[in-house]
């Protein structure tokens, strides 16, 4: 069945940021992006004004750039404005961060200053479970709870490098120092995909020249101009890949 026959199905799941909906073939989903914001765990919620459209075509456009440069992702095609067609896989429960710069927690938790190049990419898993408020975890924790095999978590951080140095690359190609981000990886029948979103919401993004904060720690310091800021990294992202 072509992609762009598709069409809903039924609701599975109402996420924070996004509805899944299961799609008339089996196999694929679709993904609907919201305004809704939330931030340290679920605690400070608001709405960002078109987040939801500029979300869906950052991540469908940098999934594309990736796809295009042999990084397996589960994106199948943009069907609208706000939403995406992705194969179906089961998230592994693992949250993984690649850090390039300190910034946020690992500030607090190193006592390191913000904006500290760090000497090589740093990798943290962290167990994907709201309520626990998503602690951060090693490889020892992930096999021995069963949350990933040996082989998945070798793979995933392999991938992660790998998706790092094509991330960083991009956004340095729109004026943006890529921070940390976080990202998903869901089993498939094809294998290990990388899946979710790559967009503002879970990424750190620094203006390389000004230094000014493109991304959703806007909306946990309250900083405003949250809409134009969504709209300003879609506007980049957009004019690298049309
Ligand atoms: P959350 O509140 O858990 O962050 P989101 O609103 O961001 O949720 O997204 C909805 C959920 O969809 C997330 O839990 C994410 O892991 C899951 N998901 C993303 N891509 C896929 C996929 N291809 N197949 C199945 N689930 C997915
Ligand atoms: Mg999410």
């Amino acid at each position: 069945m072509s992609a762009d026959k598709l069409s809903k199905v039924e609701k599975l799941y109402e996420g924070k940021a996004k509805v899944l909906y299961q799609s008339t073939d089996p196999s694929l989903l679709i993904t609907f992006f919201k305004d809704d914001a939330t931030a340290f765990n679920g605690q400070k919620k608001g709405s960002i004004g078109e987040k939801g459209v500029c979300n869906n075509s950052i991540s469908s456009n940098i999934f594309m750039m990736l796809e295009a440069h042999g990084i397996k992702t589960h994106f199948v095609s943009k069907l609208s404005e706000r939403e995406m067609v992705v194969k179906k896989v089961t998230i592994i429960p693992i949250e993984v961060v690649v850090r390039n710069k300190v910034a946020g927690s690992l500030a607090k938790r190193m006592g390191a200053p913000t904006g500290k190049e760090l000497p090589e990419p740093l990798v943290e898993l962290y167990y994907k479970d709201d309520s626990l408020g998503d602690p951060m975890i090693n490889r020892g924790h992930a096999k021995a709870f069963n949350l990933a095999t040996d082989q998945e978590l070798e793979h995933i951080e392999t991938e992660a490098l790998k998706i790092n140095k094509l991330l960083v690359e991009f956004f340095k190609g729109i004026g943006l120092d890529l921070v940390d981000y976080k990202l998903e990886f869901g089993r498939s029948p094809e294998g290990v995909l990388l899946a979710d979103e790559i967009s503002p919401d879970g990424c750190r993004l620094w203006d390389i020249n000004s230094g000014e904060i493109l991304d959703k720690d806007r909306f946990r310091k309250d900083l405003g101009k949250l809409t134009e800021t969504y709209q300003e990294v879609n506007r980049r992202v957009s004019s690298m890949v049309k």
